[in-house]
C-alpha cells in the first residue's frame, strides 16, 4: 500500500467494564486478496457494544473476543485501499472513495451457507471487533479511524442521499431489522404489531412495521422523548414502561380486543423483556425475538408456547441482502421518516467513553462518533 498511514487512532477495550483506551494501533502494511482498508466517516454504537463492553458474548454466539480489541461493528467509511476488489457485491464498480457498508465474511462452503441457506448462522463467519489488535490486520472492529474489511465480507455501496450516520446505523441496527422481518415474513392485514424496546432496534422496527402493513403500531419503551419518535415514526400508541408490567399488559390487551397482539418484537435487550412477550402475543401469534444478546436468563414456562400455539422466531444479525435492503428502507424513506432523530449527538472518538456513558445511561438513543478535524 503505497503511502499508507502506518498506525491510527483506535479505541481499545483492554479489560471488561474498564473505560476504552484511546490510542494509536498498528495498521495492517499488506492487504490480502479480496480484502480492503476503509477509512471511517461514522461509526454508531450499537446496543450489543454495550454488552460485549461489560462481558464476553454468552457460548451461544460461537464468538471469542481476544482482548485487547478494537471494539464495535456499526461504521460507514470511504474505500483507503481497494486491494484486488473491482465490485460491491451486487456487481457494482468501486473505486477508492467510495462509500460502502460490509457484512461479516461467511466460508460458503458449510451446511448453513449452502444447504441451509442461512449464512448468518455460518460457524466460519468472520465478524468485526473480535481479534486481538495485537495480531494482523489489527484493527478489524469500528471504533478506529480505518478498519479491515476480510476477504469474502459482503460489500454494498452507500447510495447519495444516505447520510454517513444513517449508512453506520444500517450496518447493524436496522439490517438486524430488516433480517427478522425476512424470518417474520408477511403481516397480514389487520395484523397489529407491539414492539418491545423504544431504541434503535425497538425504533427501526416501529418505522418497518408501519411501512409492512400493520394495521396498527404499538411502542412499549421509554424514555419519553424515545417514545416521541417513535410516534413520529409510525407508532399509533405508546406505552412507557414507567406503567407496571400488569398494566402494560393490560393496556396491550384493551388495544387489541382483549386478544393480545398478533405480532410482538423483541427489540429492547432486557432479558425480563422475552416473559413479556410471551404474555403480550396473542393465542396462535407470533414472537420475533431480536434483541436478546446478553448474559441474562429467566425462568420461562415452555407450556406456554404450547398452550397458546406460538410461533417464536428468533432472528441473529443479518445477511448482505439485508444491508442492502437496509441502505434502501433509509434511501426510500428518507422523506418519510426524520432518521436523524435517532442521532442527536456527536463524540470525538477520544470521547467516546462519554457516548458509552451516555448510552448507557439512555440519555442518548445512538451515539455517532465522527473522525477528521
Ligand atoms: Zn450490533
Ligand atoms: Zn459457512
Amino acid at each position: 500500500m503505497p503511502n499508507a498511514p502506518r498506525t491510527c487512532l483506535a479505541a481499545l477495550l483492554k479489560a471488561y467494564r474498564e473505560p476504552l483506551a484511546v490510542e494509536e494501533v498498528p495498521l495492517p502494511q499488506e492487504i490480502e486478496p479480496g480484502a480492503m482498508l476503509v477509512k471511517n466517516d461514522a461509526s454508531s454504537i450499537c446496543g450489543s457494544d454495550m454488552h460485549a463492553w461489560e462481558n464476553p458474548p454468552p457460548a451461544s454466539m460461537g464468538i471469542a473476543v481476544a482482548l485487547p480489541v478494537v471494539p464495535g461493528h456499526e461504521m460507514m467509511g470511504r474505500i483507503a485501499d481497494l486491494g484486488t476488489v473491482r465490485h460491491d457485491s451486487l456487481g457494482r464498480p468501486l473505486k477508492e472513495g467510495d462509500r460502502i457498508i460490509w457484512s461479516p465474511g461467511v466460508c460458503g462452503r458449510c451446511f448453513w451457507c449452502t444447504v441451509a441457506r442461512r449464512p448468518s448462522l455460518c460457524p466460519n463467519r468472520r465478524y468485526f471487533g473480535v481479534s486481538s489488535v495485537r495480531d494482523y490486520p489489527h484493527v478489524t472492529g469500528a471504533f478506529a479511524e480505518y478498519t479491515y474489511v476480510f476477504p469474502g465480507c459482503g460489500l454494498v455501496k452507500v447510495p447519495d442521499a444516505v447520510k454517513d450516520h444513517w449508512a453506520s446505523a444500517a450496518s447493524c441496527a436496522l439490517r438486524s431489522v430488516v433480517h427478522a422481518f425476512e424470518r417474520l415474513g408477511t403481516l397480514r392485514e389487520p395484523e397489529i404489531v407491539a414492539v418491545q424496546g423504544a431504541g434503535p432496534i425497538g425504533l427501526f422496527s416501529v418505522a418497518m412495521a408501519a411501512r409492512s402493513g400493520a394495521a396498527q403500531v404499538i411502542a412499549i419503551g421509554a424514555p419519553a422523548d424515545r417514545l416521541e419518535v417513535a410516534r413520529k415514526w409510525g407508532a399509533d400508541y405508546t406505552i412507557s414502561i414507567d406503567v407496571p408490567h400488569p398494566q402494560r399488559v393490560e393496556q396491550v390487551k384493551e388495544l387489541t380486543g382483549g386478544l393480545g397482539a398478533d405480532v410482538v418484537i423483541e427489540g429492547s435487550g432486557a432479558s425480563t423483556a422475552f416473559i413479556e412477550g410471551v404474555e403480550l402475543v396473542r393465542r396462535g401469534g407470533r414472537y420475533l425475538v431480536i434483541g436478546q444478546v446478553g448474559p441474562g436468563s429467566v425462568n420461562f414456562l415452555p407450556a406456554n408456547v404450547v398452550g397458546k400455539e406460538l410461533d417464536i422466531i428468533g432472528s441473529l444479525s443479518g445477511n448482505v441482502s439485508d444491508y442492502y435492503k437496509a441502505l434502501c428502507f433509509l434511501d426510500n424513506n428518507r422523506e418519510r421518516f426524520d432518521f436523524d432523530a435517532m442521532f442527536p449527538n456527536r463524540y470525538k472518538l477520544r470521547d467516546i467513553h462519554c457516548a458509552f456513558v451516555a448510552m448507557h445511561e439512555l440519555r442518548d438513543i445512538k451515539p455517532v462518533i465522527t473522525y477528521g478535524t
